[in-house]
């Protein structure tokens, strides 16, 4: 079968994208002016444009791609149960072999008693079940009036309403009337941009009583759940100091709330295990999971729920679904995927090849004058940029705009790491070589110095007044 190949010149494609497509998380008019990049093929770690680059995908995707581009066998299976099964729901006492043999799998991969599955179609959708979840699970004990959900500023969990609300990221909060009532937000472990002078560990336990200060101040008697990504992935790879997480294991535990781990990015192998929870040492009752789970190749989440949520769940009728829940194509594309990642020894390679390579690869650029602290925890790490080491400053400039210029060099050196204001960011296929990795290392240096050069010439290496 020939490939689908780009069939118009790239500036009419352009055109027609900037007159009909409306794009997520960008200003329209600003990249209508521009035109965006079409990427049109992928093949392991590396994406193809219509201008013939071949960029090295150090996102994977948007975090998604952990078994890498272009392994047909998720294409051949998708078409045979397109053939045997392309649709069916299972709202109605129905179900089929896509669905129950996924939520077996996840189940057996998952630690403790997480034994049940509830399907999304995406990572937003699920904690939109999970927001129901749990406030549903405290009414059918008799505590109705435990709807609070805590979670933090810059957390992402998802761009619809509900999602949006559980998430702390202000620029989204601005638009459409969120947050929903009923959510709070407490402050990040980011010790780096907020640690000031404490140390890290000190600074981690701080943050974490914040929780215990807000379960007070509201009480015990109104607090549903605590929800938090085990490590913070789009608000810049912020990996928590180590007296974080046991802190706010303890504080969870004291309290009769419900711990929500947000595995959207963390789980199915980005952090060297199965589940971020497992290398962080979190005991949830409930997982967010998406992205990973199919590599990307077919959009699919889930909540993954314990013994006891899931007992009382369903004593009653939960009137909650999606059209798309289960969907067999999706299930059985991610099955596929689960079984390339074990039948591989995928987080064997991690462990013993990719890891240590990227994580000296990357400690090894905080030489570079831009580059403050380098942070990385499996296979999501990332580097603040900086225009004063010693200080921890930031830019004078607004956030964002030396991450910005950064990102674009990267792009000029056919690389792709993202930027979250000042922090630029990695998380590659977990399938890549340690070629692959030096390369990535080499083109991620280039830009750092072509950006320096462009800040310097510029005279925008000010730091901000502290
Ligand atoms: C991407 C992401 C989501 C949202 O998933 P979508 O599939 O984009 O809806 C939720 N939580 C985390 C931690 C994410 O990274």
């Amino acid at each position: 079968m020939p490939a689908i190949t780009n069939h118009l010149p790239t500036s009419e494609l352009q055109a027609l994208d900037a007159a009909h497509h409306m794009h997520p998380f960008t200003a329209g008019g600003e990249l209508a002016a521009k035109g965006a990049r079409i990427i049109t093929r992928a093949k392991g770690v590396y994406l193809h444009d219509s201008e013939g680059h071949e960029i090295l995908d150090a996102m994977a995707g948007l975090w998604c791609v952990n078994i890498g581009y272009g392994r047909s066998e998720l294409a051949d299976v998708a078409a045979r149960q397109m053939k045997e099964l392309p649709y069916y729901n299972t709202f109605f006492q129905t179900t089929h072999v896509p669905a129950i043999a996924l939520a077996q799998k996840i189940s057996e991969l998952a630690p403790g008693d997480l034994n049940h599955v509830f399907f999304a179609g995406s990572g937003s959708e699920a904690n939109d079940t999970n927001i129901r979840m749990v406030r549903t699970y405290w009414a059918i004990k008799g505590k109705p009036a435990k709807t609070i959900i805590i979670s933090r500023k810059n957390a992402y969990h998802g761009s619809s309403v509900g999602s949006g609300s559980l998430g702390g990221m202000t620029p989204m909060h601005e638009q459409g009337g969120l947050p929903i009532p009923d959510i709070h937000h407490i402050n990040q472990p980011n010790w780096w941009s907020e640690g000031g002078d404490m140390s890290p560990e000190a600074f981690g336990l701080a943050r974490a009583r914040e929780l215990e200060d807000t379960i007070l101040a509201h009480g015990e008697d109104r607090i549903a759940a605590f929800i938090a990504e085990p490590i913070q992935g789009a608000g810049g790879v912020i990996i928590p100091p180590s007296t974080y997480w046991p802190e706010i294991q303890r504080i969870c535990d004291k309290y009769e709330i419900l711990l929500i781990a947000d595995e959207v990015i963390c789980g199915f192998g980005r952090t060297g295990n199965w589940f971020g929870s497992e290398t962080l040492g979190i005991t949830p009752h409930i997982m967010t999971i998406a992205k990973g789970l199919s590599s990307g190749y077919q959009p699919i989440g889930g909540s993954i729920v314990c013994d006891e949520v899931a007992q009382v769940i369903g004593s009653g009728e939960f009137n909650h679904g999606y059209t798309y829940s289960g969907h067999p194509v999706a299930s059985a594309v991610a099955l596929e995927n689960i079984r390339i990642l074990e039948e591989e020894n995928v987080l064997d390679h991690v462990r013993k090849v990719a890891m240590p390579a990227l994580h000296e690869m990357w400690h090894g650029l905080a030489d570079h004058p831009l580059v403050g602290e380098t942070t990385i925890t499996g296979m999501m790490g990332s580097l603040a940029l900086t225009p004063h080491k010693d200080s921890r400053a930031r830019f004078a400039m607004d956030a964002g705009t030396a991450g910005f210029m950064c990102r674009e060099r990267c792009f000029a050196n056919n690389l792709v790491m993202r930027h979250v204001y000042d922090r630029m960011v990695i998380s590659p296929p977990l399938v890549i070589s340690t070629d692959e990795i030096a390369l990535l290392g080499q083109r991620a240096r280039t830009a750092l110095d072509e950006c320096y050069a462009q800040l310097k010439d510029g005279d925008m290496l000010k730091p901000a007044a502290q």
